[in-house]
């Protein structure tokens, strides 16, 4: 066979490696949680694929992982029989960064850095398959893809700047298809290659992975075995009376070797509601979507009927590191299976509307075919009626954060998805009733907390018809303009509008339980206690001073007029009715330039 070629590292991969292999990090054991992800995601790929290609699974072996431990020598194998690698995939997917998870995990280290904090981020992210390193001197990869006819051996080695590629020469390591890797632990992480130590790591880990992992396992299995009589005691039972000559036996145990099933494979969103617990939820969440703190909220259904699927839906605790996901809806946060099987977690645009792509989750269609495209999700009926459901779900959800009573959960899931919802309101008219009601806003009564529409609507004054609201900076500088005086005076509330997105929010929704939203910085504002005969008389009387202003300031305004709204202030500058507010033109300022 030709020799071994050698090949040097993409230069991200080797600043990774000396990262994992000259950390002390403690928690090292997740390099097992990585490379069972890894095995899982082929033996996915492997299923997904052959529902096109047959040929592809056409070696008839189950689909599983197997793990062996070498105790004496200190030797883990992680076998699987997936998609495998040709050898052109091993020098694209274990040379180089391609996949984003990693580099996001690079960018997070080096933020950390500079912060000069140093938290756990290995155990965060995961490193993928370079994790391996953590325990490992040398890792060998041998694989074989359905797609080539040979099996190829890559190589590596810890502090090493280049890898090997080989073709698989050694009769016993030929597999029919699929991965295996060889891990040889360095001195101190020997310890990993404990047979009870990898079955308790792998029930720890891998709960929630779809395929049965097996571990080899030491087995005992008690036998009986006939023994010769002891002379001794034959004497003595000779005593007796009755003399019982029967053959003595004893019980022994026999020790052998096998596989043994390690982890429970049904998925959680095939089990009933009832019968699992928020721990394990919560657990699957970590587990499916690599997040280090628990969700705020979880939902469970099935729909049956019209469209049949399963879901589980999260809400998480954190927007993703660095990252701004109303731009960016590629979150990868919805995993789309049919019939069990993994099709993809790519579709999510097509799941969820745009301002919702921060929910996390996977969806079960029975509906839908197996080789089911993009193409075919954007023009599917089935997809739209699942569409529907799922956002009226995730309303659900956040409804119920919203009333939850630890106060703190919706302050979070506000601070880090408010913007979102804004989006929403702006984008989804459909939904504008669901979405209402879960919008916050601070208030001239509510300063330090932010109020509901529903807490404004019951704060209403008698006689008050629309929802006040008044658009600025902050809340101090809110609270400075004059708009404010004759509001305040009537003790009617007004709502700050504070975030540059507010307004737009604001004004698609136009209305809340039928009373309007009402600009108080616009020219005609009317409070409903308009004196007419009065403002008659003041006008006229004040005809020439507002000219003699008018002419004064010229084109700088378009009028000068007489108005009731003001009590302590002489004058304030408003927005002309049908004009943009001095907010919005703000706004529209810092975009052009
Ligand atoms: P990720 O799993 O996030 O893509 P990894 O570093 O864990 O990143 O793995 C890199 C790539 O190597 C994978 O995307 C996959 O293409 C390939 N790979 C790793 N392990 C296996 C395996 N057991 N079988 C087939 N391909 C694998
Ligand atoms: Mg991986």
């Amino acid at each position: 066979p030709p020799p071994a070629e050698k090949y040097e590292y993409q230069a991200e991969v080797s600043r990774l490696m000396d990262l994992i292999v000259n950390s002390l990090y403690s928690n090292k054991e997740v390099f097992l949680r990585e490379l069972i992800s890894n095995a899982s995601d082929a033996l996915d790929k492997l299923r997904y694929l052959s529902v096109t290609d047959p040929q592809l699974s056409k070696d008839a072996v189950d689909l599983d992982i197997r793990i062996q431990t070498d105790k004496d020598n200190g030797i883990i194998t992680i076998t699987d029989s997936g998609i495998g690698m040709t050898r052109q995939e091993l020098v694209d997917c274990l040379g180089t960064i391609a996949q984003s998870g990693t580099a996001k995990f690079l960018k997070a280290v080096k933020e950390s850095k500079d912060a000069g904090t140093d938290n756990n981020l290995i155990g965060q992210f995961g490193v993928g398959f370079y994790s391996a390193f953590l325990v490992s001197d040398k890792v060998v990869v041998s694989t074989k893809s359905p797609k080539s006819d040979k099996q190829y051996v890559w190589e590596g080695e810890a502090n090493a700047s280049s890898y090997t590629i080989r073709e698989e020469t050694n009769p016993e390591n030929l597999i029919p298809r699929g991965t295996r890797l060889t891990l040889y632990l360095k001195r101190d992480d020997k310890g990993f290659a404990h047979p009870e130590r990898i079955q308790k790591l792998v029930k720890n880990y891998s709960q929630f992975v779809s395929f049965p992992i097996y571990t080899w396992q030491e087995k005992g299995i008690t036998k009986e075995v006939e023994v010769d009589e002891d002379p001794a005691e034959a004497k003595e039972a000779d005593q007796d009376e009755k003399i019982e000559k029967k053959k003595k036996t004893k019980k022994v145990v026999e020790r052998y070797w096998d596989w043994e099933l390690t982890n429970e494979t049904q998925p959680i969103w095939l089990r009933n509601p009832k019968e699992v617990t928020t721990e394990e939820y919560n657990e699957f969440y970590k587990k499916t979507f690599n997040e280090y703190s628990d969700p705020l909220a979880s939902s469970h259904f099935t729909t049956e009927g019209e469209v049949e699927f399963r879901s589980v839906l999260y809400v998480p605790a954190a927007s993703p590191m660095g990252r701004d996901d109303i731009t960016n809806p590629k979150t990868k946060n919805i995993r789309l299976y049919v019939k069990r099987v993994f099709i993809s977690d790519d579709f999510d645009g097509e799941l969820f509307p745009r301002y919702l792509s921060f929910v996390k989750g996977v969806v079960d269609s029975n509906d839908l075919p197996l080789n089911v495209s993009r193409e075919i999700l954007q023009e599917s009926r089935i997809v739209r009626i699942m569409r529907k459901r799922l956002v009226r779900k995730t309303f659900d959800m956040i409804l119920g954060i919203s009333m939850s009573e630890n106060k703190g959960d919706y302050e979070t899931f506000w601070e880090n998805f408010g913007k979102h919802l804004k989006l929403g309101c702006i984008e989804d008219r459909e939904n504008h009733k669901r979405l209402a009601p879960l919008l916050r806003f601070f208030s001239s009564q509510s300063e330090d907390e932010m109020i509901s529409l529903d807490e404004y609507v019951e704060n209403m004054k008698a006689e008050q018809k629309d929802i006040y609201y008044l658009a600025a900076d902050s809340v101090s500088s809110a609270r400075n303009t004059p708009f404010l005086e004759r509001l305040l005076e009537k003790d009617l509330e007004v709502l700050y509008l504070v975030d540059p997105i507010d307004e737009v929010a604001i004004q698609s929704l136009k209305s809340y339980k039928e009373k309007n939203f009402v600009d108080i910085s616009k020219e005609d504002l009317d409070l409903g206690d308009k004196n007419e005969e009065k403002e008659k008389v003041t006008k006229e009387e004040f005809s020439r001073t507002c000219d003699w202003i008018k002419k004064r300031l010229g084109e700088k305004v378009a009028n000068v007029q007489i108005s009731n709204r003001l009590s302590s202030s002489p004058c304030v500058l408003v927005s002309g009715k049908f004009g943009w507010s001095a907010n919005m033109e703000r706004l529209m300022k810092a975009q052009t330039v």
